[in-house]
């Protein structure tokens, strides 16, 4: 098992398979050239199976694919179709415009829960967000992920002078279809012009929806990062991803790899380990899986000590989130 110096169990992976994406979201993308990674510096699809049958054998238990957007990835399915022979729960997160193309692989590989990021319901305003113009699209395949019996998860950035414009918009989605809207507080990476005064706590948000709507608390699943209501009545639920405001760590249970094989320990890290390296150069890539999780720090890759609130975002070091993979 991949136990760190805290106790804590890490059965859950997420991998990045690619750091390039056909969206521009600018808390996510930073504008001033993001370039991408070439094609020979990303882990191609043996590699990441091979890699992900190390941790598999550690006792991960549960991978998700992110990126970038991973549907641009060329030979997305075939990636899909390999981790699906290794006996873990497969998960996904997209930006959705490209779901379409690829209902029947998340089918065959036994993909049941979709995460589509969705900031907002007006097509004016999402084009704003992404830079794309494709709202219809997105909306129409999350339909379709529904029609065809996906579980799906709707992500949205929590951003102050932009939710609260359409924090009931969402609520009101729930009504009648059966999605699971979880509101992510605004987090710092490099390059997103984060700052404190931008960040909407879940509080905030949950004070506003307790005015007008009845809610119930719902179970949170064990190490979730999501803490989970249900207006009364709707079909589907809410819930708020607290980052900033209240912090999750210590039950934190997830390890990551970055599109060109690097491990991070934590999302907010600014360690790596170059595991791709590692497995092309024939040398102990488990040894090193176990080195990182090792040096696993306690909570926010050490680098939010004093709270969101006293961050300064120029003195965190981290990549940008599409680098990252979120
Ligand atoms: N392209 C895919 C997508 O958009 O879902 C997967 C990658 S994206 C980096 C993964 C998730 O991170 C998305 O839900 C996105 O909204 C979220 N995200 C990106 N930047 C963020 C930030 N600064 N704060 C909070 N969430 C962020
Ligand atoms: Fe692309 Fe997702 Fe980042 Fe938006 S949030 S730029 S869709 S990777």
């Amino acid at each position: 098992m991949l136990t760190d110096s805290f106790d804590r169990i890490h059965d859950y992976l997420r991998i990045s398979v690619t750091d390039n994406c056909n969206f521009r979201c600018s808390y996510c993308m930073p504008e001033e050239c993001h370039s991408f990674m070439k094609q020979d510096q990303l882990m191609n699809a043996q590699e990441i199976e091979a890699l992900a049958t190390i941790f598999v054998k550690r006792g991960v238990r549960k991978i998700r694919l992110t990126g970038g957007e991973p549907l641009v990835r060329k030979d997305f399915d075939k990636i899909l179709q390999r981790l699906s022979a290794l006996n873990v729960e497969l998960l996904i997160t997209t930006n959705g415009s490209l779901v379409h193309k690829h209902i029947d692989s998340l089918k065959k590989a036994g993909v049941t829960t979709v995460n589509v990021s969705l900031d907002s319901l007006k097509p004016t305003a999402f084009e704003q967000l992404t830079k794309r113009n494709v709202f219809e699209q997105v909306w129409l395949n999350i339909l379709m992920l529904l029609e065809n019996g996906f579980r799906v998860k709707i992500n949205v950035v929590a951003m102050r002078d932009s939710i609260e414009h359409e924090l009931f918009d969402f609520i009101e989605l729930t009504r009648n279809y059966p999605l699971h809207i979880r509101f992510i507080e605004f987090m710092p990476f490099a390059g997103n012009s984060w700052s404190k005064n931008k960040v909407i706590t879940a509080g905030e948000m949950l004070t506003a929806v307790q005015a007008n709507y009845d809610i119930v608390k719902l179970k949170d699943e064990p190490h979730s990062t999501a803490r989970k209501y249900k207006a009364i009545g709707h079909e589907g639920t809410f819930a708020f991803i607290t980052t900033m405001s209240k912090q999750f760590c210590g039950e934190c249970n997830r390890l990551r790899l970055t599109a060109e094989g690097k491990m991070k320990n934590c999302l907010f890290g600014k360690d790596e380990l170059d595991l791709l390296s590692a497995l092309r150069n024939g040398n102990d890539v488990e040894e090193l899986i176990l080195q990182s999780v090792q040096s696993k720090h306690a909570a926010m890759g050490g680098q939010f000590e004093k709270g969101y609130q006293h961050t300064e975002a120029t003195q965190l070091v981290n990549r940008s989130m599409v680098s990252i993979g979120g």
